[in-house]
């Protein structure tokens, strides 16, 4: 692996190059999905380890900035080219693999619909953006098996038919929300926010975006200044073996300790205006090495995972303030200042009767538990209870035997 490694210190003319620490090759016929965004295993990539990945190129204009500053870097990332663009570009696609970079492909149209779309349509959709693709390089064994599924819209129909294929479905562990209209600062703190919550992993972005540009040298400024590694990955081929790994290095966060932990996938929040709702995780994501309830007939199983859940809103586990107030002990002043005006209502009400004065002292009492004992003295103004023991007023007892 060392020799197929572009050290930072190799990176002629860019002594501070981020460079790319190591090359993995994997196969993906042992890993058909990956991306905790979506599925259970991510690439078998080891803390402060992250993989690049570029979606909808090539677009010269832009494309051609973010090859320029990935070369300056010596750094090795992965692009999900669409077919039309690789058809109207298709010497985007041959710059990217003399770069050294990998490509895979993203569908012919790019259409958002995959997660219903017919079979024929998936084929027509993934075969035709291989068919572009490949036709645009000049050696089309350079186009590595990968896949992005267009809007991350997975489903089973084409997870089943690109495993067919022995295409591996990559999903992502994070997005930066760059396809988006927000600035290119909030791209680069989106992607460096949700790489430090992980630590780890794949870093879904697109080349085609102006604030994609303006922000990948900031990103890779400060995964440099945060002690972070390029990985780049390649297909497994007859004569590049996978590189060894262990099952568990496959997941995000291996069980370390013996306690059952349920894990939810993670909805995608790669969401566009036109759909409401998003597909659900499919039973098989939940936990793949549970067999099926046998029990279950197969027409049950394959409803459940066509399911399609809203997305609950976010204010849906905010607590109101309101609240929040109640469950909050009153400071100190604020129930003094309580308790001193109840007194003083109390202390009107001593001269219209004792009774009242009674339940005065009990609604205080319960209000504001920490300025009880003013209250208690302040029901007792006439001086007669001076001497008596603020914790037993003879009018609590009196309310008491009252109910
Ligand atoms: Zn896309």
């Amino acid at each position: 692996m060392a020799s197929t490694a572009a050290q930072a210190a190799d990176c002629p003319g860019h002594p501070d190059a981020l460079g790319t620490s190591r090359t993995i090759v994997v196969d993906p016929r042992e890993h058909p999905r990956i991306g905790t965004m979506q599925y259970r295993e991510t690439l078998p990539l080891r803390d402060h380890e992250v993989v690049l990945t570029f979606d909808d190129g090539p677009v010269p204009k832009h494309s051609n900035q973010v090859l320029q500053i990935l070369a300056d870097e010596c750094i090795k990332a992965t692009f999900f080219i669409i077919g039309a663009q690789a058809k109207a570009n298709p010497e985007g696609v041959r710059k990217l693999v003399a770069a050294g970079h990998t490509v895979g492909t993203h569908s012919q149209n790019h259409p958002l619909s995959f997660q219903k779309m017919p079979l024929d349509k998936v084929q027509a959709e993934v075969d035709g953006g291989i068919a572009s693709t490949s036709a645009a390089l000049t050696d089309p064994s350079a186009l590595a098996p990968f896949f992005r599924i267009p809007g991350l819209l997975r489903a089973e129909v084409v997870e089943d038919y690109l495993a067919s294929r022995g295409i591996q479905v990559w999903s992502a562990d994070f997005p930066a929300d760059d396809w988006r209209h927000i600035s290119s600062d909030r791209v680069y703190q989106l992607a460096m926010q949700r790489l430090e919550a992980k630590g780890k992993g794949i870093l879904l972005l697109h080349d085609i975006q102006a604030r994609t540009a303006a922000a990948l040298p900031k990103i890779i400024r400060d995964l440099k200044a945060r002690g972070y590694h390029i990985v780049h990955v390649v297909p497994a081929t007859t004569d590049r073996p996978a590189t060894p790994t262990e099952a568990v290095e496959w997941l995000m966060h291996p069980p370390s300790e013996r306690v059952p932990i349920a894990r939810w996938p993670a909805i995608p929040n790669f969401v566009f205006t036109r759909s409401e709702t998003l597909p659900a995780p499919a039973l098989a994501d939940l936990n793949t090495e549970l067999p099926r309830p046998t029990s279950l007939s197969r027409q049950i199983v394959a409803r459940a995972s066509e399911t399609v859940f809203p997305v609950p809103g976010r204010d849906l586990f905010e607590i109101p303030e309101k609240s929040l107030a109640v469950l909050l002990t009153p400071s100190r002043r604020a129930a003094t200042k309580q308790a001193s005006t109840e007194a003083s209502r109390a202390a009107a009400a001593t001269r219209k009767g004792k009774a009242s004065t009674a339940s005065r002292g009990r609604q205080t009492a319960h209000v504001a538990p920490t300025g009880s004992k003013r209250a208690a003295q302040g029901d007792s103004s006439d001086g007669t209870a001076e001497g008596k023991s603020a914790t037993e007023p003879p009018t609590r007892v009196a309310s008491l035997k009252k109910r």
